[in-house]
């Protein structure tokens, strides 16, 4: 199918260069096969360029990332702030976060948790601030880049694609570390189809890591909700992230699920070497994995440090339980 299209251009290019001959009174059947060759290399040209480029790019990025970051942070959200018309949702929040930690992002309903969620994969732009990833500002970045940066997100309702089964919503997510393009993709040139048959193969990894294979083949929308949870994680990792942000992971979840999410999300710290920034109310979850807790009430950062020094701040437990309990 690849190679019609390649054959088509030539063709084109043939025809054309063949009428051109002949009102010019030329040598018909050579400018004929020259317009072939022509259409036809240009294609692949075209490709592989496409690709080389990508390849240096690729390359030029890890060189930098290996000289500059090989100290312990991975993300720093600095005096961040974002306004809604008269809503201050976020108001200079700060935080820094560690390779390999898992960070409880805590507060009361409103206090501007997603809003902070919303600005690290690029879906809201702050009004204030800074965000850097791996030393990188991530506000430069178009949102349909940042994946590629390394930052992966699940959603609070989850967003997949119920008319897709559960295979190809992970096969999605891994789609931004495959270098293909439409051209070379039409073509089905040698290394799209190496890339493919490795992209199968990631995906048939995370499906037995989630424990999802069972259900590979079905479509997401019939699917229970704890298990579309699953899959939204799969989607995630499959675009292999240095940190995950998992929106309220737990919601919707019976407790024997919170349990098994609780030992899943570690797993996937200490086995994939992910770190995680976790938004949850379910205080039992967040207190039991996570080494770092930060406290938000009103859009600002009202607590940050060990889970138990945070449940135990005056200011946290009166944001959440009121003045009498503080
Ligand atoms: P919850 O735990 O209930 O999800 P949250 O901590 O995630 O709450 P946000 O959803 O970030 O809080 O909301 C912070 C504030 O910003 C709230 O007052 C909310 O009403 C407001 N807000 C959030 N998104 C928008 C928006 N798109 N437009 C206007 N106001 C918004």
């Amino acid at each position: 199918m690849s190679w019609i299209i390649a054959l088509a251009i030539g063709a084109t290019f043939a025809i054309v260069s063949g009428q051109m001959a002949r009102a010019r009174n030329r040598n018909v059947a050579l400018w004929t096969v020259l317009g072939f060759v022509t259409g036809f290399l240009a294609i692949i040209v075209l490709a592989v360029l496409g690709k080389a480029e990508t390849h240096v790019a690729a390359a030029s990025a890890d060189n930098r990332t290996q000289s500059e970051y090989g100290r312990d942070g991975i993300l720093s959200v600095r005096d961040v702030s974002v306004v809604f018309g008269g809503i201050v949702a976020l108001n200079g929040v700060s935080f820094d976060m560690k390779k390999g930690q898992i960070l409880g992002l805590i507060g009361p309903n409103g206090a501007g948790k997603t809003t902070l969620f919303n600005c690290l994969s690029r879906l809201y732009q702050p009004s204030k601030g800074e965000i850097l990833m791996e030393g990188r500002s991530i506000l430069t970045r178009q949102p349909s880049q940042i994946a590629e940066t390394g930052i992966g997100r699940t959603f609070q309702n989850v967003a997949l694609f119920p008319r897709l089964s559960v295979r190809d919503n992970i096969r999605i997510g891994g789609h931004c570390r495959t270098n293909s393009d439409f051209v070379s993709d039409s073509l089905k040139l040698p290394w799209v189809r190496r890339e493919e048959r490795q992209l199968n193969e990631k995906v048939d990894e995370i499906l037995s890591y989630l424990d999802l294979h069972n259900v590979a083949d079905r479509e997401v929308a019939g699917l229970p909700f704890g298990t579309q949870k699953r899959v939204e994680l799969g989607r995630a990792l499959a675009a292999e992230p240095k940190i995950l942000l998992l929106d309220e992971p737990a919601g919707g979840l019976n407790h024997e699920e919170v349990y098994v999410l609780g030992d899943l999300i570690c797993r996937i710290r200490d086995e994939r070497n992910i770190t995680v920034l976790l938004v949850e109310h379910h205080m039992g979850l967040v207190m039991k994995i996570a080494d770092h807790v930060v406290a938000l009430n009103f859009g600002k950062k009202l607590a940050e440090g060990t889970p138990a020094a945070v449940q135990s701040d005056p200011d946290v437990i009166k944001a959440y339980l009121g003045d009498k309990h503080s």
